[in-house]
């Protein structure tokens, strides 16, 4: 029996230690095994033997010599992109993004759509299915085994089960999502929170590659949060942490989806945003967007109110202004609550940053406490609007860099790779 438990430890030991080399090449590349031994604290022969399975598996590969001081060039390794596809998936309130990557993150293939005009649930589900098969079909073509898929909803998430609780912006409840699509790819499946994938996202390949206490803002139909404590995500006791666009700001404020009133979401999202423009107009003030979108106002949108305020209109200007001091507060009461180094805002309201981030910073300096708010950054997403699908491709890739032997033992079975295995059909 000790020899059994001496073996389980040794592949726990190597399973451990293939994942922290393939962690520091995700980091910082590309490395020499000499380089890789320093920084890891292994010995030398250790990671001369890790290296060797991991290029024998194709999650690494050598990229020429480079000089390494006294002796001959060292032979330098990198993550090799083309380990296998990555699938990301995004249902928004009005949208469906795909993208399909390779193993570093480069996008090869995207479709997005509108899907304001699908009826219901099961159209929407439906046309998102056919999106991931057509990203799977070209993931095959490349040749390598598709990873995973990753997929981020605007609302709360049972991690465990991949159930999507409750969608306020899509009014959907209890919806499995991860069986749903389990009947179209058996490799494993993550789906998500829309904001908490975006700061993954964000954390891996965005503006917070270095920062372990910052919070993602997902700023669009709706407004949510990632947050990222201590390098690890909060989640809470049932993973819907992060609501915080439901925070109450306003006594008797504005109806919200979620069936209260006053939320922060009422005063900050893209329907607020082209609120206040349209009733700016309709009280008859004249402005630049007017002449966009031909006088019929319910064709305002984020991208032209930007637009009309880019060329100078002080009616789209106010309200970008009014919504970015709203936008500060909340962010002064997370600041005050949390103490992050970072705060990143991405979706839709994030091509507005150059209006929003004056007002911003003016209220985050008058309302959260100078101790913490001296040394806050905020930054807009690195991704903007693909925040959330490459967050989608970040949990996958993060995955399989914590457990790299499951997905070598599948990928050696074929089980994700080939098309024989997945049912097609509807
Ligand atoms: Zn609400």
């Amino acid at each position: 029996m000790q020899r059994h438990y001496r073996t389980g430890d040794q592949a726990l030991v190597r399973e451990i230690n293939l994942s922290i080399v393939l962690n520091h090449l995700s980091d910082t590349s590309p490395l020499s095994r000499a380089r890789l031994a320093e920084m890891t604290g292994l010995n030398k022969t250790t990671v001369s033997s890790l290296v060797q399975e991991l290029l024998e598996r194709r999650f690494l590969r050598e990229i020429g010599r480079e000089p390494s001081g006294a002796g001959r060039p060292a032979i330098m390794l990198e993550l090799n992109p083309h380990a296998g596809c990555i699938i990301g998936t995004e249902i928004g309130v009005d949208f469906i993004a795909v993208i399909l990557t390779d193993f570093r993150a480069q996008i090869l293939w995207r479709r997005q759509e509108d899907s304001a005009h699908l009826q219901g649930q099961e159209a929407v589900l439906a046309r998102a299915m056919e999106l991931i098969r057509e990203a799977l079909a070209v993931g095959w073509s490349t040749g390598t085994p598709v990873l995973g898929l990753g997929l981020g909803v605007p609302g709360l998430v049972d991690g465990a089960s991949g159930t999507l609780i409750f969608a306020p912006n899509l009014q959907w409840h209890n919806v499995p999502i991860k069986e749903i699509l389990s009947r179209q790819f058996p490799g494993p499946i993550f789906v998500e929170n829309d904001a908490n994938a975006a700061a993954w996202g964000e954390h891996y390949f965005g503006a917070a590659q270095r920062a372990k206490n910052f919070i993602y803002l997902h700023v669009g139909v709706g407004l949510g949060a990632g947050i990222v404590i201590d390098g690890g995500l909060y989640r809470g006791r049932s993973g819907y942490a992060g609501e915080i666009g439901h925070m109450t700001l306003v006594l008797d404020g504005e109806p919200c989806h979620c069936g209260n009133r006053g939320c922060w979401e009422t005063l900050v999202s893209q329907e607020a945003v082209i609120k206040r423009v349209r009733r700016a107009i309709e009280n008859g003030a004249s402005s630049r967007v007017s002449d966009l979108v031909e006088h019929r106002l319910e064709r305002v949108s984020v991208p032209l109110i930007v637009q009309a305020a880019e060329e100078g209109d002080s009616i789209t200007r106010q309200a970008l202004q009014e919504t970015g001091l709203y936008l500060g507060i909340g962010i002064a009461n997370l600041i005050n609550a949390f103490n992050p180094e970072l705060v990143v805002f991405g979706g839709v309201l994030s091509l507005a940053s150059p209006f929003l981030l004056p007002a911003i910073q003016q209220a985050i300096g008058s309302r959260s406490l100078a101790e913490s708010s001296q040394t806050i950054r905020v930054e807009v997403s690195t991704h903007g609007r693909d925040a959330c699908v490459i967050g989608c491709i970040a949990l996958v890739l993060h995955d399989i860099l914590s457990q790299p032997t499951r997905t070598l033992r599948a990928d050696a079975e074929g089980r994700w790779s080939s098309p024989q295995t997945i049912t097609l059909a509807q």
